[in-house]
C-alpha cells in the first residue's frame, strides 16, 4: 500500500494545486492505509474529513506541490491527533499520588505496573508501593509481587478472599503510614467488558481518589479498541493511555482510534514484555508507522528533492536481493538526475565550499557528456543492458555507430559502469537511499 501512495505523492507532482478532483484519489489511498492499520471505521471518517478540510485551505496558502502538502498534513495531523496532551505521569497530589489501572484482561495491566514502578522510582525519585485488586485469579497477585521486586519497588500484600474496595482501603492507609510517594493499584480485567467489572472499578475509584486513571489497552487489538475504549470512559474519568505490545507487527491503528474516542493523551507505549520496555510515546513515529511508511517524513524530503522514490525504492531492492545493479539502472540514475533539473540545479543545492570546486568543471561539457552516455545506453538491446558482460567488439561498433559516438565512448562508459557497480555492491540499499537524499540536498 505505501508503494500505492508513494506512486501517488509523484503522480500528483506537477499539478499545480490541491483541489476536489486530485485530493479524492489520494485520500482513498489515505482512508485505505488507516483501515489497514485498524483504525476504527468513524475515527477514519472523521479523520480524513479533518485532513480534507486542511488540505483545500492550502490551495489558497498555494503550498509547493499537492502531493507533498498533502503527505505533510495527513502526516502532521495523525501526529497531532495522536500527540497532544501532557505525556508524563502526574503526581501533583498529597501523597501517595494514586495511579490506577485499568483494562481488558490480558492488556498488560500488570506488566505496565511494574515497568511504571521503575520508571516513576528511576526517573523522578520516587518511593513507589503497588498493590493487586485482582481477587479473581490467584496467579495475578503472585505476578505483580514477582515484577515489582524487578522493578525495585515495594509490593502490599493482598489475596483471593479480599474484597478490592478493602484492599485498596489498607494498601491506602500502609503508603501514607510509610510515606510512599506513589501507589501503583492493579485491577482485575475480563476477556469482555462486563457491568459487574465496572461497577467495581468505578467503587475503587471513588476510594482511591487517583490522580491518574490509566487505560491500558494493547495495540494489537485493532478495530474492538474503539468499544472497549468507549466503555471504560463511560464508567471512568480517564487520564490517560498506555499502548501495549507496540513491539508487535501491528501498525496500531488502535492508538488513533483510542485517543479520539476518550480525548485522553497516550502517555506510554509498551515495546517488550521485559521490565524495561516502556518508551515515552512518540507521535510522530507513530504516525509514520499507522501510514505504513517507516518515516514519512523522508518521503516528503524525498519528493521534495525530486527523486522519484519508486525506482528509487526498485533500486534499493535490487541491490539487497543481490539480484545486481544493470544498465538499466544505470539509465534510470543519468534520467532522474536529468528530472533533478541536471548538473547544474544539483550544484546551486550543494554546500559553498562544494560549489568553489565545482566551479572549476566545465558544466556544459558535463551535461552533453551526460546525454552522450544517455544516448550510448539507448542504442543497446535490453538483453546488452541487462548483461554488459556480452558488449564485445562487433556490438561496440554497432552501439557507437547508433549513437554517433566512437569505440572508446562505449568503453569509457562500460568502465565507470563496472566502477559504479562495485561501489553499488558496497554500498547495498540503505546506502543508496541515503546517498540520493544527500544529492537532493
Ligand atoms: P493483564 O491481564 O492486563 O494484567 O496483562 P499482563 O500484564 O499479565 O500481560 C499479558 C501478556 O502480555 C503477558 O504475557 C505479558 O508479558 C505481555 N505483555 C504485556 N505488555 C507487553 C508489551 O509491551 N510487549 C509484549 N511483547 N508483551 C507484553
Ligand atoms: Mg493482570
Amino acid at each position: 500500500l505505501s508503494d500505492k501512495l508513494s506512486r501517488l505523492v509523484k503522480q500528483m507532482r506537477g499539478q499545480a494545486r490541491i483541489t476536489e478532483d486530485n485530493v479524492q484519489e489520494m485520500l482513498r489511498e489515505v482512508r485505505m492505509a488507516l483501515l489497514e492499520a485498524d483504525v476504527a471505521l468513524a475515527v477514519v471518517r472523521d479523520f480524513v474529513a479533518r485532513v480534507k478540510e486542511k488540505a483545500l485551505g492550502q490551495e489558497v496558502m498555494g503550498s509547493l506541490s499537492p502531493g507533498q502538502a498533502l503527505v505533510g498534513i495527513v502526516h502532521r495531523e495523525l501526529a497531532a491527533t495522536m500527540g497532544e496532551g501532557v505525556s508524563d505521569i502526574n503526581l501533583a497530589a498529597q501523597p501517595p499520588a494514586v495511579i490506577l489501572m485499568a483494562g481488558l484482561q490480558g492488556a498488560g495491566k500488570t506488566t505496565t505496573t511494574a515497568k511504571l514502578a521503575k520508571h516513576l522510582i528511576e526517573k523522578r525519585k520516587k518511593k513507589v508501593l503497588t498493590v493487586s485488586g485482582d481477587v479473581y485469579r490467584p496467579a495475578a497477585i503472585e505476578q505483580l509481587k514477582t515484577v515489582t521486586k524487578q522493578a525495585g519497588a515495594e509490593w502490599f500484600p493482598s489475596t483471593p478472599d479480599q474484597k478490592p474496595a478493602d484492599i485498596a482501603r489498607a494498601a491506602i492507609d500502609y503508603a501514607k503510614k510509610q510515606y510512599f510517594d506513589v501507589l501503583l493499584v492493579d485491577t482485575a480485567g475480563r476477556l469482555a467488558i462486563d457491568e459487574v467489572l465496572m461497577r467495581e472499578i468505578q467503587e475503587l475509584h471513588g476510594i482511591l481518589k487517583p490522580v491518574e486513571t490509566l487505560f491500558v489497552v494493547d495495540a494489537m487489538q485493532g478495530q474492538d479498541a474503539v468499544n472497549t475504549a468507549k466503555a471504560f470512559k463511560e464508567a471512568l474519568p480517564l487520564t490517560g493511555i498506555i499502548l501495549t505490545k507496540l513491539d508487535g507487527d501491528s501498525r496500531g491503528g488502535a492508538a488513533l482510534s483510542v485517543r479520539q474516542v476518550t480525548g485522553a493523551p497516550i502517555k506510554f507505549a509498551g515495546v517488550s514484555e521485559k521490565i524495561d520496555g516502556l518508551e515515552v510515546f512518540d507521535a510522530e513515529r507513530h504516525a509514520g508507522r499507522i501510514l505504513g511508511m517507516g518515516d514519512i517524513v523522508a518521503l516528503v524530503e524525498q519528493v521534495q528533492a525530486g527523486v522519484d522514490v519508486e525506482s528509487a525504492q526498485k533500486l534499493a531492492a535490487k541491490l539487497k536481493s543481490g539480484t545486481g545493479f544493470d544498465l538499466n539502472d544505470f539509465l534510470a540514475q543519468i534520467q532522474q538526475m536529468k528530472s533533478m533539473g541536471g548538473l547544474s540545479s544539483l550544484m546551486d543545492k550543494m554546500p559553498a565550499q562544494m560549489q568553489a570546486k565545482a566551479g572549476q568543471v566545465d558544466m556544459d561539457k558535463a551535461e552533453r557528456d551526460i546525454r552522450r552516455k544517455e544516448g550510448i545506453i539507448c542504442s543497446m538491446t535490453a538483453h546488452e543492458r541487462r548483461k554488459p558482460e556480452i558488449i564485445k567488439a562487433t556490438r561496440k561498433r554497432r552501439i557507437a555507430a547508433g549513437a554517433g559516438v566512437h569505440v572508446q565512448e562505449v568503453n569509457r562508459l562500460l568502465n565507470e559502469f563496472e566502477q559504479m557497480q562495485t561501489m553499488m555492491k558496497k554500498m547495498k540499499g540503505g546506502g543508496l537511499m541515503k546517498m540520493m537524499k544527500r544529492m537532493g540536498g
